[in-house]
């Protein structure tokens, strides 16, 4: 990749958006030279706060690596949750896209602006919590998410992501989770850690782990290892109400050594539909599949 690029990539249209400067027509080097970003926190004085979920990565390499799992950035949009110091950040900067960010802690303010300035016309920052904020509007349709998320809201952030109407307004999540969040996303239908979160992820997407990431990669180490789940949308599965395909998962992995004729006898319809589809009532509900879920979730949304 040139250092100065004439101008960003053209293949998929950026839409406009209304709170961001327009695509500017030549870009400054995508590689302006930054402090290290330990230099940044200590600059900055931004310890570490448990309560914000702060485990800040600071290898560059792996944050590259991180930043092309959603395939080249040039000239796209992103929307970071929790930039922090801003390591995630620069990383898609450098990759040369256009960064819209939500960060709770004002602290980090300063050091984000320092990175903005670095990158003039690329950099977004809006400080506030993820969860309130509704991106969309501010980043526009087709966005990459891209986050190593805080623990604390992380799946909250990702099952709201999830539930969005389909196909959703952005175009992939690149999402850093605890290792465990990260196999019950992933899981196939027979493993322990498959349930509702796997249903929900898989039923209308594609989720897979793209890399697992040591504890030791962050500061400071979390207790447990972590990994980057990939997700992408597919087309939505036709006639399918996903209040609808909720309550059986709820009902079915509500109660998960239960055989299904008596953890979804309380669902209208359900035992009907199971009989209707030849699936085995005796069939515990880790054993039934995404596919099948959804078929039964059609005949309920009938
Ligand atoms: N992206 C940085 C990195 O990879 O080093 C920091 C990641 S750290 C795991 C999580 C970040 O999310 C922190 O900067 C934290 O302040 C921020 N954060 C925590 N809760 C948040 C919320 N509700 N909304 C927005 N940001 C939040």
């Amino acid at each position: 990749m040139s250092d100065v690029p004439d101008g960003p990539e053209t293949d998929t249209p950026v839409p406009p958006s209304p709170h961001l400067p327009p695509l500017q027509p030549s870009l400054p080097p995508l590689r302006p030279s930054l402090p290290p970003l330990r230099d940044v926190i200590a600059r900055h004085g931004l310890a570490a706060s448990k309560a914000l979920g702060q485990n800040f990565l600071l290898d560059e390499q792996l944050l590259a690596r991180i930043a092309a799992i959603p395939g080249p950035l040039e000239g796209k949009r992103v929307f970071e949750v929790g930039p922090g110091p801003g390591g995630l950040t620069r990383a898609a900067l450098r990759a040369g896209a256009y960064v819209t960010a939500v960060e709770r802690d004002a602290r980090c303010l300063p050091a984000l602006e320092e990175l903005g300035a670095a990158f003039p016309g690329r950099l977004t920052v809006i400080e506030g919590d993820a969860m309130e904020v509704d991106a969309c509007p501010l980043v526009g349709d087709g966005a990459h998410i891209l986050a190593n998320l805080p623990y604390n809201v992380g799946t909250a952030l990702l099952v709201g992501w999830l539930s969005a109407s389909w196909k959703p307004w952005w175009a992939s999540l690149t999402l850093m989770f605890q290792q465990e969040v990260a196999q019950r996303i992933v899981a196939p239908a027979g493993s322990d850690h498959y349930g509702r979160l796997a249903v929900l992820a898989q039923w209308r997407s594609t989720a897979h782990i793209a890399m697992k990431v040591h504890r030791s990669a962050f500061t400071p180490a979390p207790k447990v290892m972590s990994a980057v789940v990939h997700i992408v949308p597919k087309e939505e599965p036709e006639g399918v109400k996903l209040p609808v395909l909720e309550r059986i998962t709820a009902a079915a992995f509500g109660q998960r050594r239960k055989m299904l004729r008596q953890s979804l006898k309380g669902v209208p319809g359900a035992l009907e539909a199971l009989a209707a589809l030849g699936i085995d009532p005796q069939r515990r509900a880790e054993t039934v599949s995404v596919v099948d879920y959804v078929a039964i979730a059609r005949i309920l949304s009938a």
